[in-house]
């Protein structure tokens, strides 16, 4: 698959780059921007669980892909001065990998499961009584002679993350103590984002541009950081280094990310629905079709930004994209689909 400039996935530069990376993460509640009623609710669950001197009640983070699941996960470690271990749900593949993950936890100590929801079933089974007594249920042997164990677990913290939580298991989803959403930031904050990244780069933008990037950076951070980091190299190599609204304007446009921050896959997807499928609906297969994606790509990465935008909406019968895709593409709607209430 392409990388996409505004793809929300973690990139291979973003990996390249990760001394950069973790300098640009917030450490903590004051720096992490936005997504105010998590702070507030996590913030309350911490205080409290300090002054009882317990762990934190698990934590279950859900929402679209670069929104700082990650980010905040860590927040959290630092907010309780924990220790924290970082894995994902396809990372551990036997019961045997979480038991000894778990095993080596102390008191108070944070697990990240990222993509949680891609758990194995049999690994998922052994988290059940992990988070709930803080037990640990192992089987010893095979065939008739074999027989469980039960060992004691530190009490640690499961933070969970995952991008849809009607993946998750009920059992699961049911042991968390806290479950959140992320929302999309508004463009304000992702220009917030962009401002304070820009000092630790040691870039200088002025409030204009950085609200130009922030338009395009669809609503989330990972995405805001990345178009950042390509306009300086620009900014770099075209001028002395300052960046500015004509110069983040030339950058983004070579980049072909336009003023919503739809790239060139984007604007084919809602073509196509269209051009050939008058404006839809259409089936989430269909655009899997179009686009050559899968359908979980599509329906974790791709859509939720253009619902959020109001590009495309979700129908019982299908996708549909809106008068406000028209009019964006510079395309006239027909009589069938300026029937509809989107307008
Ligand atoms: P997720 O786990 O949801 O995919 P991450 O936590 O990896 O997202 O966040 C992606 C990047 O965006 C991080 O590297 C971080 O620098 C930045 N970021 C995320 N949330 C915030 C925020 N609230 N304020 C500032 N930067 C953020």
């Amino acid at each position: 698959m392409i990388e996409r400039i505004v793809g929300t996935a973690p990139q291979a530069d973003d990996v390249v780059e990760q001394e950069l990376e973790v300098k640009l993460r917030p450490h903590d509640f004051a720096n992490y921007i936005g997504q105010d009623r998590l702070k507030k609710n996590l913030q309350l669950a911490i205080q409290a669980a300090q002054k009882r001197g317990e762990a934190l009640d698990h934590v279950l983070l859900y929402g679209p892909p670069g929104l700082g699941k990650t980010t905040m996960a860590s927040v959290i470690a630092n907010e309780m001065s924990a220790q924290i271990r970082i894995t994902s749900g396809p990372a551990i593949e036997r019961a045997g990998d979480l038991a000894s993950l778990l095993t080596n936890l102390q008191d108070g100590d944070i697990l990240f499961i990222d993509e949680i929801h891609r758990l194995h079933r049999t690994v998922e089974e052994v988290l059940y009584s992990a988070m709930e007594d803080y037990k640990l249920d192992i089987m010893l042997g095979k065939g008739p002679s074999a027989r469980s164990l039960r060992l004691d677990l530190p009490q640690f913290t499961l933070i969970g993350a995952t991008t849809r939580t009607g993946a998750l298991a009920a059992p699961l989803r049911d042991r968390f103590g806290h479950v959140h959403r992320l929302e999309f930031y508004t463009p304000e904050q992702i220009a917030q984002i962009i401002t304070r990244a820009a000092g630790i780069l040691n870039v200088t933008i002025d409030a204009k541009a950085a609200a130009k990037l922030a338009e395009r950076s669809r609503l989330t951070p990972r995405i805001a950081n990345r178009l950042l980091k390509r306009v300086r190299d620009y900014a770099d190599v075209h001028s002395d280094g300052i960046i500015d609204t004509a110069i983040s304007i030339k950058a983004l446009e070579l980049l072909e990310v336009d003023e919503l921050g739809l790239d060139p896959a984007d604007r084919m997807l809602l073509t196509a629905i269209i051009d050939s499928y008058n404006g839809g609906p259409v089936g989430v297969e269909t655009l899997a079709a179009l686009t050559a994606e899968e359908r979980s790509t599509i329906e974790d990465f791709i859509e939720p930004y253009l619902m959020q935008v109001g590009l495309l909406e979700r129908t019982p019968r299908g996708r549909k994209v809106t008068h406000k895709a028209y009019r964006h593409l510079g395309k006239q709607p027909t009589l069938d689909s300026s029937q509809s209430s989107l307008l």
